[in-house]
C-alpha cells in the first residue's frame, strides 16, 4: 500500500490550505510556493502515489481532473489568455509529493517550459 501524504490532511481539513473545489472525487487548492499568478493543485480524493499507478478504473477520475481544471482556469479570469497543466512522475519529473496532482499554472505568460 502506497503511504499517505501531506495531501490525505488537505483532502480531510485537518490542516488548513486555499481550498477552491471539491467533491467526492476531486479536491483543488493554490499551491502554498506558487510558481506562476495562479498556480493551483487538482488531486483526486482516492491515493494514486504516481502516474505509473494510474489503473483503466481510474479514467473517469483522471478525466475529472481536467474537467475540474478548466473549470477553475474560467473561474481565475485564465481560460482566454492560456494556461499550463502538468503532471509530474518521479524522481526525474520532479515529483514531490506522492499522491498525483494536476498543477494548474497561468495567468502571466509562461515560456516554452516551466520547471517545477
Ligand atoms: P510536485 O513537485 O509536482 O510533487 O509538486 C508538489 C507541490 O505541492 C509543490 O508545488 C508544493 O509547493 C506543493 N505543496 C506542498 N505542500 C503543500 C501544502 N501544504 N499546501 C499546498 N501546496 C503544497
Amino acid at each position: 500500500m502506497p503511504e499517505e501524504t501531506i495531501f490525505r490532511k488537505i483532502i480531510n481539513k485537518e490542516i488548513p490550505s486555499e481550498m477552491l473545489y471539491q467533491d467526492d472525487y476531486v479536491t483543488a487548492f493554490r499551491d502554498i510556493s506558487p510558481q506562476a499568478k495562479t498556480h493551483i493543485l487538482i488531486i483526486p480524493n482516492k491515493l494514486i502515489a504516481t502516474t505509473n499507478d494510474i489503473e483503466i478504473k481510474d479514467e473517469i477520475l483522471i478525466g475529472k481532473l481536467y474537467t475540474v481544471a478548466k473549470n477553475l482556469a474560467k473561474q481565475e479570469g485564465i481560460a482566454q489568455s492560456g494556461y499550463r497543466l502538468i503532471m509530474n512522475c518521479n524522481d526525474d519529473g520532479g515529483q514531490e509529493v506522492y499522491h498525483i496532482h494536476l498543477h494548474l499554472l497561468g495567468g502571466q505568460p509562461l515560456g516554452k517550459l516551466v520547471t517545477l
